[in-house]
């Protein structure tokens, strides 16, 4: 291989987005290329005055061809830069959660600066997620560096579908595999604002539970005193576990899946000991939440909480990912009691803020009642996102 620097010139248009701060080269924005380079290579981007603009990963197989690792001033990566890099992260979440709260994000990829590598704490157990083959050449290096700092029990690799293969057949690497201590036998479990959680950290959505939606979990627990709580899309019972320490009189969690059915019935079981939690009834009905909600159910609530799994897969389903956010909100409508509130979120990252708060507000006007909104809200502070891209999670809460 040529030792000579892998280099790039790319065009006006991604060279000022790279200079603004977004982190992704696209291959087709790319006009010129010393060499091959090889996949996790560093980068280094040239402007139009060859003057150096950036640093990044090198992927060859993906259309994500350069993640920014680096723009500004020209920079030696070398293991002490990597390590401050590392620091900083863990440095950004100092004082954010106490013992009550062992669940957090420590690295949310492009946003502190690892693009395509999520890391995600349980407890003792750190998963690493990778969304880029490119960080595969040196995984070694920065799961020793990982370790040395974070010091975890265990860490478990998971890799994104698009890159298992690669992953198995040149660097022998699986999902799941665990990479620091002993395999977890089971779920792993965790605090989450007192509460306890499990995490199939081997096998479960993205690294095994939606660290995303603590701040949300923790408003509608105080939304909760008194009522009957429905939670749509409820997965293992995140949102229902704080709507039943909040006080409800039951909590019903609706789930297309049994097993999410089951892990939502383990969670309660763990956490029985907390009175509110004991006291409330809690309920489960496995149906296709779109359609249970469409047959104008008879039954009221007094808090609905709506979190599809992402509609808009793709730019392309937008549009329909929008009319569908819109009447799944009007039918949740339908169900609440007078004084109800609806907590509608979206992870769709191709519908924006204000399409998916717009879409819910048209479902709460045409329902002819009077409803105020209570608040909206987007990213935690352990997932804060620095360009649009990376900014899917808005929440929206009225009460009717
Ligand atoms: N609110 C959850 C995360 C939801 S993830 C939390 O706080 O942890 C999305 C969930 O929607 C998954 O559990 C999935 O099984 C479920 N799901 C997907 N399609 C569904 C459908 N059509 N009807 C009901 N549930 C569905």
């Amino acid at each position: 291989m040529s030792s000579a620097r892998l280099r790039f010139r790319v065009t006006a248009a991604a060279e000022k987005a790279v200079r603004a701060g977004h982190p992704w080269v696209f291959a087709e924005s790319i006009r010129e290329q010393n060499r091959p380079g090889q996949l996790g290579e560093l980068a280094v981007i040239y402007d139009r005055a060859d003057k150096f603009l950036a640093l990044g990963l090198f992927d060859p197989d993906s259309p994500l061809r350069v993640r920014v690792l680096h723009t500004g001033k020209p920079v030696t990566v070398d293991a002490g830069w990597w390590e401050a890099r590392l620091a900083a992260a863990v440095a950004r979440r100092a004082g954010l959660f106490d013992e009550r709260t062992t669940g957090y994000r420590l690295l949310y990829g492009e946003s502190d600066g690892w693009p395509g590598l999520v890391l995600d704490r349980y407890g003792e157990t750190l998963v690493l997620k990778l969304y880029t083959a490119a960080w595969l050449p040196q995984l070694d290096e920065f799961v020793r560096r990982i370790h040395d700092e974070a010091k975890p029990t265990r860490l478990v690799l998971r890799l994104s579908r698009n890159i298992q293969e690669t992953a198995q057949q040149q660097f022998s690497r699986t999902d799941g595999q665990t990479l620091v201590g002993t395999s977890p036998e089971g779920p792993v479990v965790f605090l989450e604002s007192g509460l306890r959680f499990e995490a199939d950290v081997v096998r479960g959505q993205k690294t095994g539970f939606f660290l995303d939606q603590r701040e949300n979990r923790r408003q509608a627990e105080t939304l909760s005193a008194g009522c009957d709580v429905l939670n749509a899309f409820s997965f293992s019972g995140g949102f229902s576990l704080y709507a039943a320490r909040g006080g409800a009189k039951s909590v019903t969690d609706l789930d297309i899946s049994p097993h999410a059915l089951e892990g939502a019935r383990r969670n309660f079981a763990l956490n029985r000991g907390e009175p509110s939690i004991a006291r409330s009834r809690h309920e489960q009905i496995q149906a296709d939440a779109f359609e249970w909600l469409a047959q104008k159910p008879a039954r009221k609530f007094g808090l609905i909480i709506l979190d599809p799994p992402s509609l808009a897969k793709r730019e392309a389903e937008r549009a329909r990912a929008i009319a569908a956010y819109q009447r799944l909100s009007a039918d949740a409508v339908r169900c609440l009691a007078s004084g109800g509130v609806l907590l509608a979120a979206s992870c769709s990252a191709h519908v924006s803020r204000e399409e998916f708060f717009g879409a819910v507000r048209r479902a709460a006007a045409e329902s002819g009642r009077t409803f105020t909104e209570l608040m909206t809200a987007g990213h935690p502070p352990d997932h804060h996102a620095t360009f649009p891209e990376a900014e899917y999670l808005k929440a929206i809460c009225l009460r009717f």
